[in-house]
């Protein structure tokens, strides 16, 4: 590429269009696919699309990365790696379809391709379902295991210590924070939450795939930390009010915890873009089905 900083940089008085360097344009909402550049398909590809002229030549040689494919038939080289590249894309806001595409990651070759364990990170409002989705996943799943969050938050009635979290105090809370035992931690809804770094790295020792029910700071923290492991995905209610029905049918917080979980819904919301995968959980069997086909697709 031939942008000195690396970075693609929006062309001036193009709109809607990327410069991917030597002038070379990606148009928005028109890029179907980001695919790493070395494997033998790839490098097929790219000769046909020289050979067609079709090859849209920003980076040719060996600093090419990423080969991105667009419906206009044109082929486009990246010196940027894939992940890279679409994470530019996204960031750029000149691609609002891509985050909720999901073939996009569908089609990429992850770095973590094979049997490497991921991190499946799932992230909603406060009574969207993802306790409920995750339930669900843990009973078809064998090979994934869910991470128990250490909280300060009071243990509700149906909950048992040490399975659905580890109930500490704040000041406990503060040690194992102050002594760099959380892989990540947040405060939500007026309490303090962290994922044990212990817990991680055992279950992805032991060849598992590893579950969060974590608020979007933690997931978004994860996936730095796990950059090529991390699977982020957001449910959406269907609506604010029906999230409103289920927090009070579930009967698990006081009129204040639920005002205040539906006030944080709406920022939770505006942070759904950056996620890999976005699910509405309006009928439960669809929405489980969705995310089943999203588990089968990126962990098997
Ligand atoms: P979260 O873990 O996101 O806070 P839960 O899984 O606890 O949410 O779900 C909140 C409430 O909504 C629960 O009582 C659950 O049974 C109910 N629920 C979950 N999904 C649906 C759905 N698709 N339709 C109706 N109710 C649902
Ligand atoms: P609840 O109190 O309803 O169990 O959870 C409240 C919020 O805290 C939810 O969004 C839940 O996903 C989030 N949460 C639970 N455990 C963790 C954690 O370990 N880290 C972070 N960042 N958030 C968590």
């Amino acid at each position: 590429m031939s942008n000195k900083d690396n970075k693609i940089s929006w062309a001036k008085g193009s709109q809607g269009m990327l410069n991917l360097g030597h002038e070379n344009f990606v148009r928005s909402d028109r890029v179907v696919a980001v695919m790493e550049a070395t494997s033998l398909p790839m490098k097929r590809l790219r000769d046909r699309a020289s050979q067609e002229g079709r090859l849209i030549d920003a980076t040719a040689g060996r600093r090419t990365k990423s080969v991105l494919i667009t419906d206009t038939q044109h082929v486009f080289l990246s010196a940027l790696s894939p992940h890279t590249l679409q994470d530019r894309l996204l960031e750029n806001d000149a691609f609002p379809n891509l985050a909720s595409w999901n073939w996009r990651r569908e089609s990429l070759p992850h770095k973590s391709q094979g049997a490497q364990p991921r991190l499946i990170i799932i992230s909603a409002p406060s009574g969207a379902g993802k306790t409920t989705l995750c339930d669900l996943l843990l009973k078809d799943f064998s090979q994934i295991q869910q991470s128990v969050s250490t909280t300060t938050r009071p243990q509700r009635p149906h909950e048992i210590n040490g399975q659905h979290y580890f109930f500490i105090t704040s000041e406990e809370f503060e040690k194992k924070k102050l002594a760099g035992e959380f892989a990540e931690w947040a405060e939500v809804h007026g309490n303090f939450y962290g994922t044990r770094k212990q817990t991680v790295d055992d279950l992805l020792a032991a060849g598992k795939h590893v579950l969060f029910a974590i608020d979007v700071q933690g997931a978004l923290n994860l996936k730095k930390l796990y950059p090529t492991r991390a699977l982020l995905i957001f449910i959406h209610p269907p609506s604010i009010k029906e999230l409103q029905n289920r927090l009070i049918q579930r009967k698990g917080d006081t009129p204040e915890a639920i005002a205040k979980r539906l006030q944080n819904a709406y920022t939770e919301i505006s942070w759904s873009q950056k996620f890999d995968y976005q699910i509405t959980n309006d009928d439960l069997k669809k929405a489980y089905q969705q995310l089943k086909d999203i588990i089968q697709r990126e962990c098997q």
